[in-house]
């Protein structure tokens, strides 16, 4: 464990972002709150019962925007500066105020949306031919315009929405109020024991023996929540089925696609082709991990330790910037000036002090740069964390600039490419880089597969292919209890994983850990966004600059284009097997090259 943390006071002010680039002071924000509290009364006034043709909603949505930007604005603000420092009373005070000042504004301008939904579709259509602003999210409307109830059932939705979101809250009380873990002993040395102590520690401990007593523990104190885990979720699922008939969907999984514009085939792809073609790969990955760790078998609970654990390259802030700058060079000037004021107007919280969120984002007020968080640690794995929040800064930044407000609400199908695909830049650029140095190489090719590649295609991807087995259930109009879930999720560790791992006891319990589930269809985007991205590096490292200025108008492109248009603008095709079959490929080449470094 690491020295006593500082106090958010004690950190220094380079290692710490920005916000004043939103707003220089609290006076500041708050007046701009206010301001869009009196617009959205105004724009009420003005507009409420009266949006009966083109012109008047176009009028309306352009002063809508300016509410959403800067609502924007104020709640990126205020939850920024909680979630560098939770044991700030006052921050976490001052977020609950204007959160509620902004979510009545928002209530309040909610008539606008249903108002244009149950327009009839020529007015809608009107104002779409006039639109300058808000193309899309008028396209959008209309689209979902069959799968609307009566305004009179909106309305109660509506109402009930927080109801519809009470298992999820349910789910996050379990998990982090109710769950205490107490400590586990091995040889009589006591361990301390936690939800983000066992996924961020003990997941990747290097002595076995510590490493899986703590999975025994872990999961001992899961199976205690067993039962009301599956009630919040099953709850979920039937109210996810129940409102998808409602609103005419053959099927909860169609429902749950409908918004982010990808077709069933899409989705079954992605599940199918991973579980078949990538997991022979991923075994003979297991059996190096095995091996080059001598451990006496490969357990669930080994699979995410280093392949070479002794081995931990540094990097300091100062040299992650050169790393950056030069890894990401291809990417020609443009991007580059967009990393050095990452750095130099300090967009990037690096600090490590007391109450701050751990893991790591991205935030991006509209045209106003960008927030990352994350934890510094001095280990190059660093470099490829934010390599990739850059990564989603860059695309906001010139998605932002491109296009209006609504247009830059990006699909989950695609939102994760322009982050991974500078995470495999860097790679690339480290591999060459590495030289003679081979146990460098190795180093480099292991962090693609234990990072970029496993979390997306294997962790996230088995949630998905058991998330599917759900909702197939769930459409046949079957209840989902715990030992159901537990049963499909092992089934699907099993055909994924053969005899080449032991599914220790308490793999099972697995579907309790995400919260993924409960934001739709989650899981298996993040290897359909990784998918496009590993297609656009190749052809970058290929054919260098025209690749490029297509990427560039990709990520321009923000959600104007679905996620079929924006793969094309990039050169991708995802209608068919091919790119995903080569990404597996491509996977596949980076163990072999591991398995003959290991030799
Ligand atoms: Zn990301």
């Amino acid at each position: 464990m690491a020295e006593t943390l500082k106090k958010r006071s004690e950190v220094p002010e380079n290692l710490k972002w920005d916000t004043s680039l939103i707003y220089k002071t609290k006076e500041d924000m708050l007046k701009a709150l206010h301001e869009s509290t009196e617009l959205s009364l105004e724009i009420e006034k003005k507009y409420k019962g009266k949006l009966t043709n083109g012109q008047i909603i176009n009028e309306c949505l352009a002063e809508y925007e300016k509410v959403l930007i800067n609502i924007g604005y104020v709640s990126e603000y205020t939850s920024l500066n909680v979630s560098v420092d939770f044991t700030d009373a006052e921050n976490k005070k001052l977020d609950s105020i204007v959160t509620s000042e902004y979510m009545e504004a928002i209530s309040r301008l909610s008539f606008i949306e249903s108002e244009i939904a149950d327009a009839p579709e020529e007015v809608i259509k009107e104002a779409l031919s006039t639109a300058s602003i808000a193309k899309i999210y008028l396209e959008d409307i209309l689209r979902e315009k069959p799968h609307r109830l009566s305004a009179e059932t909106e309305a109660s939705f509506a109402a009930l929405s927080e109801t519809f979101n009470a298992p999820y809250d349910m789910y996050e009380q379990t998990k982090l109020a109710d769950m205490q873990f107490p400590d586990f002993e091995v040889n009589g040395v006591k361990h301390p024991l936690g939800y983000s102590l066992f996924e961020d520690n003990y997941e990747y401990e290097k002595d076995t023996e510590v490493r899986r007593a703590a999975f025994k523990a872990f999961s001992a104190k899961l199976r205690d929540y067993m039962y009301t885990t599956a009630a919040e979720y099953g709850t979920l699922v039937r109210s996810e089925k129940i409102r998808s008939k409602l609103r005419n969907y053959d099927s909860v999984i169609d429902y749950l696609l409908f918004g982010q514009k990808v077709t069933r085939e899409m989705y079954d792809r992605q599940i199918d082709l991973i579980m078949e073609k990538l997991a022979p790969h991923m075994r003979r990955y297991a059996r190096l991990l095995k091996e080059a760790n001598h451990l006496d078998k490969m357990t669930y609970a080994d699979l995410k330790i280093a392949l070479d654990p002794d081995y931990d390259p540094k990097v300091t802030i100062e040299q992650s910037k050169e790393y950056i700058l030069d890894g990401l060079s291809i990417m020609g000037p443009e991007y580059k000036e967009l990393l050095e004021k990452a750095y130099n107007e300090r967009w990037i919280d690096f600090a490590q002090n007391v109450g701050k969120s751990t893991g790591g984002f991205c935030a991006s007020p509209y045209r106003k740069g960008s927030f990352i968080l994350l934890s510094w640690n001095e280990r190059m794995s660093d470099v490829f964390t934010l390599a990739h929040e850059l990564g989603h800064a860059g695309h906001f930044d010139a998605c932002g600039k491109a296009q209006s407000y609504f247009d830059t609400n990006v699909s989950n199908y695609v939102v994760e490419a322009p982050s991974t695909i500078n995470e495999l830049l860097m790679a690339e650029y480290l591999k060459e880089k590495s030289g003679d140095d081979k146990r460098f190489r190795r180093w480099v090719l292991s962090s693609q597969i234990s990072n970029t590649y496993y979390h997306n295609f294997v962790t996230h991807l088995l949630e998905a292919a058991y998330q599917r087995e759900v909702y197939k259930l769930a459409d046949k109009g079957e209840a989902v209890p715990a030992e159901t879930l537990n049963e499909i999720f092992k089934g699907v560790l099993r055909k994924f994983w053969g005899d080449e791992v032991e599914l220790t006891e308490g793999c099972e319990l697995t579907w309790m850990r995400q919260p993924h589930y409960y934001m739709g269809l989650y899981s298996y985007s993040y290897s359909a966004s990784l998918t496009i991205s590993t297609q656009v590096m190749k052809r970058i490292r290929k054919e260098g600059a025209p690749a490029v200025e297509d990427w560039k108008k990709t990520l321009a492109a923000g959600s104007s284009v679905d996620p079929v248009g924006f793969a094309k603008m990039a050169g991708v095709d995802i209608t068919s097997d091919a790119a995903l079959l080569d990404t597996i490929e491509y996977i596949g080449s980076i163990i072999s090259e591991i398995e003959a470094l290991s030799k």
